[in-house]
């Protein structure tokens, strides 16, 4: 691929493999297998196959290799594995990297997946993993031990939004020799600089802003080229949490468009933090791409917008917030995020329900707080929709 394209050039070109009937639109291969022409070209392939050669869809296949191809141009990764889901993708980059021994240092505040993946299943491996406030250096300081491995964190927590610090974590962990993987949906690849900051590993759900529009799980893993063949492709293969060829197809359609959708989006988003900055029922608005957000210098250096989601806390507790999210005419009431609809959430009865009241307290999952997802719908009528809900309250 010309390395000289810009973005959106990349996210529209990018990848492309043409079969012989040179289609405009990318090819569905539909296929888990692949004929050899002989016993001595099976056998070949499965010594080494070439760029363009496949063998089952669990280990790759054309249509996956294009997605592969289009978002580890979009993310300036070397290469990239597409996954079966963004949970198949975190626990996949964690997984193919730990062994029993190693020590992790987390940041605390995290999707509940992950959250489960580090707390419950890696330390019944034996990986010790320490848990830290992640926007504070000083924890990551002295958590970071000489035989730290591996660092993980969301680069911007849900639902909260607090943003980490990726260049100063990063070297951080270089220091001692440990590998920093992040989960990077919040910051989205389209505003993401994660890889020029510092990681090693960035890891997405597709789910969210790659689809876009609600039709599709799927995830991503990117980093080097020796560490997507070499670890994780091993790792991914053997055990089965492969994207399907239709799934990457969705995917591949969602990039088209990834970067139009996601500037209108924070666009949206900005227009409304704007617009309900100290709002009576509301004790808090919380958007990164606002200059009120505690770290929002730390955001213009880091990602330059605030990304697609705001986090607002009702007055009231559960009773007022319910009120709000029962009020609302187009934003709709679900758990995804990205979507090109408009979407709310009230993580401590849904998303975060699994959590002890101490640990909701911890990470600012108060009953009020609501999570908004801002879509690609008119941004006046958002508005509208959003301070018409304030108003049943
Ligand atoms: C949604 C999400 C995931 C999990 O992705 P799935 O595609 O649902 O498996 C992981 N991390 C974050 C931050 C998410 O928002």
């Amino acid at each position: 691929m010309d390395k000289k394209w810009n973005t959106r050039t990349k996210l529209v070109h990018g990848g492309t493999r043409r079969s012989q009937y040179n289609e405009v639109s990318e090819a569905i291969f539909l296929t888990q297998g692949f004929v050899y022409d002989n016993a001595e070209a099976a056998e070949a392939r499965f010594l080494q196959a070439g760029e363009d050669e496949f063998i089952y869809a669990r280990y790759g296949n054309p249509t996956v290799a294009m997605f592969e191809n289009r978002i580890a141009a979009l993310e300036g990764a070397e290469d990239a594995f597409a996954t079966a889901s963004g949970m198949a993708a975190v626990s996949g980059a964690l997984m193919s990297m730990l062994k029993a021994g190693d020590h992790v240092v987390s940041a605390r505040a995290l999707f509940g997946s992950c959250l489960y993946v580090l707390e419950e299943i890696l330390t019944r491996y034996g990986v010790e993993v320490t848990f830290v406030d992640g926007t504070d250096l000083a924890a990551w300081k002295s958590a970071i031990r000489s035989d730290t491995s591996l660092v993980f964190f969301e680069t911007i927590a849900n639902p909260t939004l607090e943003v980490i610090d990726v260049a100063a974590v990063s070297k951080l962990a270089h220091a001692v020799g440990a590998k920093v993987v992040v989960d990077n949906v919040f910051a989205t690849p389209v505003f993401s600089n994660a890889m020029e900051q510092g990681v090693d590993v960035v890891v997405y759900s597709a789910t969210k802003h790659i689809d876009g529009q609600g039709r599709a799980l799927g995830g991503v893993i990117l980093g080097t080229t020796d560490y997507i063949r070499k670890t994780v492709e091993p790792y991914m293969k053997h055990t089965g949490g492969s994207m399907s060829p239709f799934t990457a197809w969705v995917m591949l359609k969602g990039l088209e468009t990834i970067d139009l959708r996601v500037r209108a989006q924070a666009e949206g988003a900005e227009a409304i933090a704007q617009a309900l900055q100290g709002h009576a029922k509301l004790t808090r608005v919380v958007y990164p791409g606002h200059p009120s957000h505690a770290q929002h210098e730390l955001v213009t250096r880091q990602m330059g917008k605030g990304g697609t989601v705001i986090a607002l806390e009702v007055k009231g507790g559960q009773a007022a917030a319910f009120r709000f999210l029962n009020a609302l005419d187009i934003v709709l009431i679900s758990n995804n995020l990205g979507d090109a609809k408009s979407i709310a959430t009230h993580p401590a009865t849904t998303t975060h329900q699994r959590l002890s009241e101490d640990h909701k307290q911890e990470l600012g999952i108060t009953p009020g707080l609501i999570r908004l997802s801002v879509g690609i719908e008119d941004k006046d009528d958002l508005i509208a929709d959003v301070l018409g809900a304030l108003d049943a309250v």
